[in-house]
């Protein structure tokens, strides 16, 4: 089961969270018939998702997390809630690349570096926030805590960690993210910093068994922790009809009529395979409303 565990330091100066995501990437791995490297990129940015999503304050706001560097994956979107539910796409899910020098999968050289992350939170205001960095390796983690340094001015480290089976399913994936709060003096970031020397890689914890809860202990040695939530973040996709509709609605009147002209319409959902399908008759009496819609204006 996916498990997060947010964690705050006795001193009320640190925050720890860590998520065991293997089980949600392995939903998007099979949803978008991901390459090894994609499934690499989507996981660590789903998980990423997942954890800056309990960051939000309310159960109605959500974050959108796109990274676009002009690498032969294209985009990656990932999009996550209060409770560390997520669901995401990568534009092309097939890319396949050489390990890098690192004898990694190279998440980096999918991504591309050329571009920017940017991060849509939308807080129930009439805009959302929209907060925008220059992409640092296309490796995400570094991306999002350069995201967190520049936009929100809040010292973070993040990893983020996918390990891919020979046979593609998703052998371990997550990850962990420790902020700093306001009270935080150099003292404390110089211990954060020490504690973090020598620790294992991400999916090498998960795979040793460690759960989210422990692995906030091991990051954060120098301190002693409380929990503060716990959360089971699973893939969950939110699409409907409705949902569908509307979006066929905002194509326009014209785009809507020149769709009946073909013998039926099929729309497929971006981040699950969920495909709804439309009558020329259903499109017909959608254009219909729509310049109902156009007349009430
Ligand atoms: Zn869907």
């Amino acid at each position: 089961m996916n498990k997060l565990v947010r964690c705050l330091s006795e001193d009320g100066t640190v925050l720890v969270m860590a998520a065991d995501t293997t089980e949600l990437v392995e939903q998007a791995r099979r949803y978008h018939k991901t390459s090894k490297v994609c499934s690499a990129a989507l996981g660590r940015l789903l998980t990423a998702a997942s954890l800056m999503g309990t960051l939000l304050k309310s159960d109605d706001y959500s974050l959108t997390l796109r990274i676009n560097g002009g690498g032969p994956a294209g985009s990656v979107i990932a999009v996550g809630d209060p409770h560390g539910n997520v669901r995401g796409y990568v534009m092309n899910s097939n890319v396949e690349l050489p390990l890098n020098s690192k004898g990694k999968l190279d998440v980096g050289g999918a991504v591309g570096k050329d571009g920017n992350l940017t991060v849509i939170k939308d807080i129930g205001m009439k805009d959302p926030y929209i907060g925008q960095i220059p992409i640092v390796s296309g490796e995400i983690a570094e991306d999002i805590t350069s995201y967190y340094a520049i936009s929100e001015q809040i010292p973070t480290v993040c990893a983020l960690g996918v390990l891919v089976n020979p046979d593609l399913t998703i052998a371990a994936a997550g990850g962990f993210m420790i902020q700093l709060l306001p009270t935080a003096d150099d003292t404390i970031i110089d211990r954060v910093e020490a504690g973090l020397n020598d620790l294992p890689s991400m999916t090498m914890m998960l795979t040793q068994g460690l759960s989210p809860l422990d692995i906030c202990k091991k990051v954060v040695p120098g301190f002693r922790i409380d929990v503060l939530d716990e959360e089971n973040p699973d893939y969950i996709c939110n699409c409907s009809r409705e949902r569908v509709e509307a979006a066929l609605l905002s194509t326009g009147k014209a785009s809507l009529l020149e769709m009946t002209e073909d013998a039926g319409t099929q729309v497929r959902c971006h981040f699950c395979p969920k495909i709804y399908e439309f009558t020329p008759a259903q499109l017909r009496a959608l254009a219909n409303g729509a310049s109902r819609t156009d007349e009430e204006k």
